[in-house]
């Protein structure tokens, strides 16, 4: 019998991963993407935390093979330095302008059908997964990346806390470094560009990183901007077959949310395949979809919730930078909490 096709909505990563690994396993796949391949995101464009054996499951090891190693990260409160630390793992470092171009053409290779430039509605039906990203809403947060083309790194990650949220940098291709960042929304912010980026860091008492990344030859191709959404699970509809962002958005400060998507992906396959191959029902696929994924991931994304309250309270801030003093921060541990 012919396997019946699946339908995706969105092309990101969580779209883009399930799509290739339906194609392996010989399931008709129609990509439905609302923007066009080949363009950048508003991510900080480290991957940490994913397992090989899940890019392996997926299809998509080799897409990766080539992306930057870190293994070193230094964290910084308004400047001063916190905390210098090994990475359990290095982290993967790769543009989303290169990694979901990549990602099209693997799964087109593949004999997969897409169609760019086109919505779908987000309505449950049968054989439809909806991986569209998280969902929008009155959010207090506004997400600012950029790449910058002469950026000496101080570590292969920086992270740094500000009064008004965080930044990460890392290395990705070419020689660039990536520099993106979670604030609390301020509409008087001004600053156009990368403009409006140093204006939130300045806000937030990162001076010094400010006039790093001015000398940076910040790329303002590559500069985005991203407002009303909120972390956490996005309250889905149980009938809805979503996944990545869709279903939950871990605070991006964990470096978690693109594994999270290829995590979600690769739980989601033998249930679709058997969906297709007519041996499950579509209601159960869809069940064992969000019951493997609340399992999977309702701890981390409750504790990075947690932390992230911390990271970006003054007195949490305060609390951090004494335990760093003391060369006691457990980090580590800490880390494993998100993952
Ligand atoms: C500021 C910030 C920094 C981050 N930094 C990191 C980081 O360093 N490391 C990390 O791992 N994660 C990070 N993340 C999170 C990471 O970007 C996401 O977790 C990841 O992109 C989720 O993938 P996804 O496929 O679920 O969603 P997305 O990548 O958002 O993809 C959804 C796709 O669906 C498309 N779409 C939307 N609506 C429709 C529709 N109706 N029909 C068809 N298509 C549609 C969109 O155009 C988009 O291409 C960060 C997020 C933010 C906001």
């Amino acid at each position: 019998m012919l396997n019946k096709p699946i339908t995706i909505a969105g092309g990101g990563l969580a779209g883009l991963s399930l799509a290739i690994g339906l194609r392996e396993r010989g399931v008709p796949v129609l990509l439905h993407e609302a923007g066009r391949y080949p363009r950048h995101r508003v991510c900080g464009e480290f991957i940490s935390g994913v397992k090989g054996s899940t890019l392996e499951a997926l299809g998509i090891a080799d897409d990766l093979a080539d992306a930057e190693r870190n293994g070193k990260a230094k964290w910084f409160r308004e400047g001063d330095e916190l905390l210098d630390s090994d990475m359990p793992e290095p982290a993967l470092g790769i543009s989303r302008y290169r990694l979901d171009q990549r990602l099209k053409e693997r799964f087109l290779s593949l004999g997969g059908r897409l169609r760019e430039g086109s919505r779908l509605g987000r309505e449950p039906r049968e054989g439809m997964v909806w991986a569209a990203g998280r969902l929008p809403k009155k959010g207090g947060w506004i997400g600012l990346k950029c790449h910058l083309q002469d950026f000496p790194m101080k570590s292969d990650l920086e992270m740094h806390l500000g009064a008004n949220g965080y930044a990460g940098l890392t290395p990705v291709e070419d020689g660039r470094v990536n520099v993106c960042g979670l604030f609390k929304l301020d509409r008087s912010r001004k600053g156009r560009g990368s403009g409006l980026l140093l204006d939130y860091l300045r806000q937030g008492g990162s001076e010094e990183l400010a006039e790093r990344i001015e000398s940076g030859r910040p790329d303002e191709e590559s500069f985005l901007g991203v407002s009303g959404f909120e972390l956490g699970w996005q309250g889905g509809d149980q009938s809805l077959c979503s996944l990545g962002d869709a279903e939950g958005m871990i605070p991006p400060f964990t470096g978690n949310g693109m594994s999270m998507a290829f995590e979600s992906a690769e739980l989601a396959l033998d249930p679709l395949v058997r969906w297709s191959s007519g041996s499950a029902e579509w209601d159960a696929s869809v069940s064992e979809i969000h019951r493997v994924a609340k399992s999977r991931f309702r701890r981390r994304v409750a504790n990075a919730m947690a932390l992230h309250k911390v990271l970006l309270d003054a007195r949490g801030q305060r609390l951090i930078s004494a335990i760093s003093r003391t060369g006691l921060l457990p980090f580590r541990p800490l880390l494993s909490l998100v993952r």
